[in-house]
């Protein structure tokens, strides 16, 4: 396929291109936000390579409060707008001069999708709510993948809540790896698997047998369930694998799995809306640089240095 826009960096990773691929080919309808994705996985792949720095987690926060709580995350301006830019002019639906890029990038890090819908009402009505929503967590995504990666020595040794110690959100999907089915929850966001009994409710923490279930599909896939709690209805996607899946696959599962959610909801049950920690982090803008120096990256990651501009 050809990219609308010649600044969108393509994904070298011969796996994502691949399963991005057949997912094209097994569900044609979903090329909008596939291509998103795409994007999406094209500028993870150095990391996220507008964000200024790592940011530092919160000396003071709660024990149950994620790593990226009321963190403040500098990034670089004009490149992170660019970013969000690129992305908008892949969506018909929203018309990108009425976005504020930063604006859109740290309510989507927060989850904050009353924050998101504000945003899409103040740009009028060229702008489709939930085209923003979708479109604000594609943008987020290289951010919060890159936290993943960077920040996962800060993450505490054990963990005992349904959601995110990273991110906040709840989990897309419960991975049981190896010989031993191993359960692991998986973010979506950012990758972060995180170990948790296997008889209790991600959502609500029940853990009575009989509270607590499953859905398989009738016939054929013998590697998909769907984890069922009758007392707060919530459900949470299942995948048995013989290694974890990469981070960005997370992602790429959760999407190409709609017809487990639809099974779900068809029965009564569902994911919430909000996410399982509101994280609140900021979104600060570093100073512009003078004259003509300029950032540059170096190997892959957030580190950089600074280098005289050939231009
Ligand atoms: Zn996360
Ligand atoms: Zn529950």
């Amino acid at each position: 396929m050809l990219w609308p826009h010649a600044r969108i960096r393509h994904a070298r990773n011969v796996e994502i291109l691949e399963r991005v691929a057949a997912a094209r080919r097994e569900t044609p309808e979903s090329e909008a936000w596939l291509g998103l994705l795409e994007a999406a996985f094209g500028e993870s792949e150095d990391g996220a390579p507008w964000a200024a720095g790592v940011p530092r987690p919160a000396a003071d926060r709660p024990v149950k409060a994620p790593v990226l709580s009321h963190t403040e995350i500098t990034l670089d301006g004009r490149a992170a707008r660019d970013w969000v830019r690129r992305l908008l002019k892949l969506t018909p639906t929203v018309n990108p001069r009425r976005i504020d890029g930063l604006a859109l990038l740290e309510a989507a890090v927060c989850h904050d999708d009353a924050r998101l819908d504000a945003l899409a009402a103040a740009g009028g009505e060229g702008v489709e709510p939930h085209a923003l929503r979708v479109l604000g967590q594609m943008a987020a995504l290289p951010l919060l993948q890159a936290c993943g990666r960077e920040l996962a020595s800060e993450l505490p040794a054990t963990w005992w809540e349904g959601y995110c110690p990273l991110c906040g959100a709840w989990p897309v999907v419960a991975e049981y790896t190896g010989l031993e089915r191993k359960r692991q929850l998986r973010c979506g966001r950012c990758g972060t698997g995180w170990a948790i009994p296997l008889l209790r409710c991600v959502f609500c923490d029940e853990t009575e047998h009989d509270h607590l279930g499953y859905l398989t599909p009738e016939a054929g896939e013998q590697t998909r369930k769907i984890e069922i709690c009758h007392t707060c209805k919530g459900y949470v996607k299942a995948v048995t694998t013989v290694r974890p899946l990469a981070p960005w696959a997370v992602l790429l599962d959760d999407l190409t799995t709609v017809p487990l959610d639809v099974a779900a909801l068809e029965r009564g049950y569902r994911r919430p809306d909000r996410p399982g920690y509101p994280i609140e982090a900021r979104i600060a803008e570093r100073p512009p640089m003078r004259g003509w120096w300029r950032l540059v990256e170096v190997g892959g990651g957030w580190w950089r240095s600074l280098r005289q501009d050939e231009a």
